[in-house]
């Protein structure tokens, strides 16, 4: 169907998965021309989140093969649509999870296009003119640039990439729990991974107090020595988690695998919130005493609209805030995403797709 689009005219050389082997190799495909409120894009890093490893191998039964997993990228504009005042050739951007969103309803028009209903994400997505969107493992995009944002000078452009979607998913639960501007409050992060780390630099950056949660007492020394946390938890240590009853004002849960709550939420003070974040495939399981007892919340978020996409990066700019990456080449993709379903990376592979590893 839809990859017969007459603009598609534009050659790109990507990595593709073509089955739930999940297994990536080189691929040829074509893009869309610039069109007039297009920018394209010369991608010079792409992270590698878990969703990738998720699409590539089917684990939701939505994939579309072949799929060009990727939505942390960034890159260099090459060039601009006639409608596009905004960004000009040169320009140091990025690219996260959104393609297209209908622009008239009523979370696009409030700058929380990540709500849209009708919200296309930059792959395995299809896009408004019917084609399927093919993601950052690529060497260039072809993006509307209302969904582009800008890096700022001082970060570099590796460490960046994966700001646009680990980075942007904790920043916008601890906006949105007016964390940024009311210091000292006392936080909890549950899972120390990709999320996870960004969450504990935010959450010091932001004035707060940050404990984290986990299961591997191994990770105490490395989540207060090299991040900053002030306090480590390890949640399947019962007196642990009976000392720490009610004292957060928010936990945020970053964590993907299937684990209780009832211990977490009773770690909140009276009134607290516990945002979630991790996306386990099973349901949780939920007493309701913790809630009605603590009168306690529990609401989930994802990603963030562009417009908050740009703040939390400006913000990063400012405290000089960047991923913990890994840089891998293409032709090590495979085995990156082996080691990252044994979350064995700190805490970002991200792909040095312009091969040039320049701190650009
Ligand atoms: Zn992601
Ligand atoms: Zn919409």
């Amino acid at each position: 169907m839809a990859q017969e689009a007459p603009n598609l005219t534009q050659t790109v050389s990507g990595w593709a998965a073509h089955d739930i082997s999940g297994k990536i190799s080189p691929y040829t495909f074509k893009r869309r021309e610039n069109g007039i409120n297009d920018v394209t894009i010369k991608i010079l890093y792409c992270g590698i989140c878990h969703t990738d490893l998720h699409y590539a191998k089917n684990d939701w039964g939505i994939t579309m093969y072949p799929v060009v997993p990727g939505h942390e990228i960034t890159g260099v504009i090459t060039e601009v649509g006639s409608n596009v005042k905004e960004f000009k050739v040169g320009d140091r951007v990025g690219v996260g999870c959104l393609a297209a969103t209908c622009l008239e309803c009523e979370f696009c028009k409030s700058s929380q296009e990540n709500y849209c209903d009708q919200l296309q994400f930059t792959y395995n997505g299809i896009f408004w003119d019917g084609t399927v969107t093919y993601g950052g493992y690529s060497d260039m995009l072809v993006a509307d640039h209302r969904y582009v944002v800008r890096i700022p000078e001082n970060l570099p452009m590796d460490a960046a990439a994966p700001l646009l979607c680990a980075g942007i998913t904790v920043f916008t639960p601890l906006k949105d729990s007016s964390l940024l501007d009311s210091p000292k409050k006392k936080i909890g992060i549950v899972g120390l991974g990709g999320l996870g780390h960004m969450a504990v630099k935010f959450g010091k950056a932001f004035g707060h107090h940050v404990t984290v949660i986990s299961t591997s007492p191994s990770k105490e020394r490395e989540a207060k020595e090299r991040l900053g946390a002030d306090d480590f938890l390890i949640s399947t240590d019962s007196e642990h988690m009976q000392a720490g009853k009610r004292t957060l004002d928010f936990i945020l849960d970053t964590v993907s695998a299937k684990h209780p709550l009832g211990p977490i939420l009773e770690l909140l003070k009276v009134n607290g919130t516990l945002s979630v974040v991790g996306a386990p495939d099973r349901p949780f399981d939920l007493s309701a005493f913790p809630l009605i007892f603590g009168k306690r919340t529990i609401k989930g978020s994802i990603i963030g609209g562009i417009k908050e996409t740009q703040e939390m990066l400006d913000l990063c700019g400012k405290h000089e805030i960047t991923c913990d990456i890994e840089v891998v080449k293409p032709e090590e993709i495979n085995q990156s995403m082996d080691r990252l379903a044994r979350n064995d990376v700190r805490y970002r592979f991200v792909i040095d797709i312009a091969g040039n590893s320049s701190k650009l």
